[in-house]
């Protein structure tokens, strides 16, 4: 088997390990790949690190970089097909919206293979005639891209798309679940022509293939998106050698609504802010909060509408959102909702498993409302990242800030409301790195995204993300060397 890509070679892991990839969705087998370990991890660096040392990617100019991006993302764009059902297999993801994270996909290639060739440095002025001073931007180096199974494809674009603009070479880890649109986008890098050593692929479990990227010295980078406990693990190993890291790590996600918000619209955005991939999205508005006058009416029409969400397989076109990635995760789930109701929140609808024999071979979780949550319960401090609503209420603006911001993550959120100052007003009191205003969920290529507190530290997407992947380095020239004579 050759799914590992080191060196321009595609190669099995050294240990000859394999992994079988299953369907969340009715566990039938997807595929079976090379499982790589600690050596395959340590080789693909090696790889990376004589391109970049040696290679002509570094020293190509941004114009040929950019061209090159463009390529990635016709093919891209032509695979389109192939590749969403590649993803919904690894993920169970609906179809449908695998489709629209290819589109994302492409538009993000498209971004940076444009936005390199106008993001240059710049000229500064020396206040003499006899120097010049220029401001650069050169790549960071060997970058280490580790992704998470959710989105694996929007994910891994949102890495390599700006770490190749700006000249690195890289070894990608994606997740050990959801591996194949990893394969197959390097395959497309390949057949775009990127020199041989500049992207590597490693696949296997994160403690096994992914730590041993994280501390190697010859990585000088780490871009790692996944949760906040292995971010805290990867931020620590990377301080070893002092690479540059950027982590988009988890989030509670606060959605606010005030009375005067639009009742229909809200409740419908309520709906897709939790449920859509079955919750199992960083910025999922698992958080609601509702103005204690609107309050029980709100909350009545959520769980009325959540009862009635079909499940099914990615295929499924009457299906609205589908399984948990692995019985593990679905297990974490159940033990988060009973935590919940041992701390007295109150269980709406959901909180367990579908009887549907058709659903009995996939990892489905029926969509889940508890209200009565307050501050102080784990189901408030703790990510889900399942099919789970968290409700709690509110009496004035002050307090939907206080109860907004009392948690340690800050990646997304949305507030509604009828009054535009109102909502403009809590929208920048609210200490998290992307507000909707009377919306959830859209992301631009060009708009920066990325987390507050202890959601991350890096931005990926927009001129910051490419930002993310570039040093900037100060050239001085003097164009009339003469003595300083200060010691004669
Ligand atoms: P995870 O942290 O378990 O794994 C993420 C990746 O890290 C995987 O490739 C995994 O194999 C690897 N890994 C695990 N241990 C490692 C280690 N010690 N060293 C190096 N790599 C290691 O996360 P997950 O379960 O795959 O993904 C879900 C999490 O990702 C959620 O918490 C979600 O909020 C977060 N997420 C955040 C964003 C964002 O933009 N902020 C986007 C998507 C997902």
């Amino acid at each position: 088997m050759t799914d590992l890509l080191i060196g321009g070679r595609w190669t099995g892991a050294i240990d000859e390990r394999t992994r079988e990839i299953r369907c969340p969705a009715d566990g039938s087998l997807v595929a079976v790949v090379d499982e790589g370990g600690g050596k395959d991890a340590a080789e693909a660096v090696a790889a990376a690190r004589q391109a970049f040392d040696q290679g002509p990617w570094p020293r190509t100019p941004a114009g040929p970089r950019g061209d090159l991006l463009l390529r990635v993302a016709d093919l891209v764009a032509r695979d389109k097909d192939a590749l969403a059902r590649a993803e919904s297999l690894d993920t169970g993801k609906r179809l449908a919206e695998s489709r629209l994270d290819v589109d994302d996909a492409v538009a993000c290639f498209r971004y940076y293979g444009r936005l390199v060739r106008t993001e240059t440095g710049r000229v500064v002025d020396t206040g003499t005639a006899h120097a010049v001073s220029r401001v650069v931007h050169e790549p960071v180096g060997v970058c280490a891209l580790i992704t998470p199974w959710n989105c694996p494809l929007p994910q891994t674009s949102w890495k390599v798309a700006p770490a190749l603009a700006a000249g690195n070479t890289f070894v990608l880890k994606p997740s050990e679940l959801t591996p194949s649109t990893a394969i197959a986008l390097m395959r497309l890098l390949v057949e775009a022509g990127l020199p041989d050593g500049v992207a590597n692929l490693v696949l296997g479990p994160g403690p096994e293939a992914g730590a041993p990227l994280t501390d190697n010295p010859d990585v000088d980078m780490v871009s790692f998106t996944g949760g906040l406990r292995t971010g805290r693990r990867v931020m620590a190993a990377a301080a070893g050698t002092v690479k540059r890291t950027s982590l988009e790590l988890s989030g509670k996600n606060p959605n606010v609504v005030f009375a005067d918000a639009d009742f229909g619209t809200a409740v419908d955005h309520a709906l897709t802010a939790v449920f859509r991939h079955s919750g199992q999205v960083c910025s999922a508005g698992a958080r609601l909060m509702v103005e204690d006058s609107v309050h029980d009416a709100f909350v009545e029409a959520v769980v009325h509408r959540a009862r009635g969400i079909r499940l099914g397989g990615p295929f499924d076109e009457q299906a609205q959102t589908g399984p948990l990635i692995s019985a593990a995760h679905r297990a974490r789930v159940e033990a988060y909702v009973a935590a919940g109701l041992a701390e007295g929140a109150r269980l709406r609808c959901g909180g367990i498993c579908p009887d549907d024999p058709a659903l009995a071979d996939g990892y489905y979780f029926l969509p889940t409302v508890l209200d009565g949550c307050h501050s102080g319960m784990s189901v408030l401090a703790d990510e889900s990242f399942g099919p789970v609503l968290t409700v709690e209420r509110f009496a004035s603006e002050d307090e939907a800030v206080r109860l907004a911001n009392d948690t340690v993550y800050g990646l997304a959120g949305a507030v509604w409301s009828g009054d535009e100052e109102r909502a403009r007003r809590v929208a920048s009191r609210l200490r998290l790195g992307t507000v909707w205003i009377n919306d959830y969920h859209p992301c631009l290529p060009q708009a920066e995204w990325g987390g507050f507190k202890q959601s991350g530290t890096g931005r990926e997407l927009g001129p910051g993300g490419l930002a993310e992947y570039r040093e900037t380095k100060h050239i001085w020239r003097n164009t009339r060397p003469r003595p300083r004579g200060w010691f004669a």
